[in-house]
């Protein structure tokens, strides 16, 4: 339930309501919204009965938040997340563009990319060093070694580095290296994982599941922020649908739904989305004209030999030419690159 204190509510006054609300056996949440306090307080659904709550010394209201996921939802936090990563403000008019290979593959790959995607415009660098592949014969990543790389070539252009992680073992290491975890699509509903970087102060980036509705995602974000750790980026990246000509069905719809639904920020994966790189740019234009808040983007300079996903990473002049598109369209909607 959402709690709305009275505004101008002291301190010793908020922790007084707070503290009774955990003696309930309740978990207690803040934002602050408007100048005033709001506490959303969470049970295991043992009915509360609200009148006796809105008698409490200053609260103003009680009600219920009608929504399964409360923490994400913006009931309880009206206003928009913003999640400052190295130069960028996810979730703020500026768009966040993310873009890099999908795997890293070595040094001078890596370097190559990193060089090309910043001079483009991008702010943070991609690459998977633990990679989820269909087949255990498929290039798994470079796993340390790989995150090591990435580092450093991301280092070496001011960017900041989204990396996925694919187990709970593999947090702690992922995080040394990234400024951003990424949870897979094939992870979204791996709960342990989901609590594992809901412990740890880094953003994350949830991709939705290849089959999960956007509650079920939704839901997956309230993991993570019901353990602490509310810098969650949504990522859609397209779902399993009938059709076969395009690699998955990337859902345009999720971004006014999320918006509405949610204060977190909401970014598009047109690359995993369409899984063909001609159709990219015309899906990335039309994610930032729907309102995403930035872009994940798979740039490969060569890949015809890349190790991973190259049928829809784009040439570095490509991506190039595409923010630029986004750029304009930005400008038109109010936001900027
Ligand atoms: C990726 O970003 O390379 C990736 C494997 O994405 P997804 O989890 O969306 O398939
Ligand atoms: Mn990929």
């Amino acid at each position: 339930m959402l709690i709305l204190l009275k505004p101008g509510s002291s301190e010793p006054a908020v922790a007084a309501v707070s503290s009774r609300l955990r003696m309930m056996g309740l978990a207690v949440h803040r934002t602050d919204h408007d100048g005033r306090v709001r506490l959303a307080a969470i049970g295991d659904g043992t009915p509360v009965d609200l009148d006796a709550l809105k008698t409490w010394y200053g609260v103003e209201s009680v009600q219920r938040i009608p929504v399964p996921f409360k923490l994400v939802s913006r009931s309880f936090h009206p206003a928009d997340s913003v999640i400052s990563v190295g130069r960028c403000a996810i979730g703020s008019d500026q768009l966040a563009l993310m873009a890099g290979p999908c795997s890293v593959e070595g040094e001078e790959q890596a370097f190559q990319i990193a060089e090309a995607v910043a001079a483009a415009g991008a702010t943070v660098m991609r690459g998977g060093a633990f990679k989820p592949r269909t087949s255990p014969y498929s290039f798994q990543g470079l796993g340390e070694e790989g995150l090591k790389i990435l580092r450093r070539a991301a280092d070496a252009f001011g960017l900041a580095v989204v990396s996925e992680v694919m187990d709970t073992q593999q947090v702690a290491l992922v995080a040394r290296y990234a400024d951003i975890l990424q949870l897979g699509a094939r992870n979204m509903q791996n709960f342990a994982l989901l609590h594992e970087v809901g412990h740890t102060e880094k953003p994350v980036l949830l991709k939705r599941g290849l089959a999960a509705t956007i509650e079920e995602w939704l839901m997956s974000a309230e993991h993570i922020l019901s353990q602490g750790n509310s810098r969650v980026i949504l990522c859609e990246r397209g779902i399993r649908t009938f059709e076969t000509y395009t690699r998955n069905t990337l859902d345009l719809n999720a971004i006014p739904v999320v918006k509405e639904l949610s204060h977190l920020p909401v970014i598009v994966d047109p690359s995993h989305g369409t899984g063909i790189r001609d159709k990219v740019a015309p899906m990335a234009r039309a994610a930032v004209a729907a309102g995403a808040d930035g872009l994940i983007i798979e740039v490969h300079h060569d890949p015809d030999h890349a190790l991973s996903d190259g049928a829809q990473s784009l040439y570095p002049d490509q991506y190039r030419e595409l923010v630029g598109q986004i750029r304009t369209i930005a400008n038109v909607i109010g936001r900027r690159v």
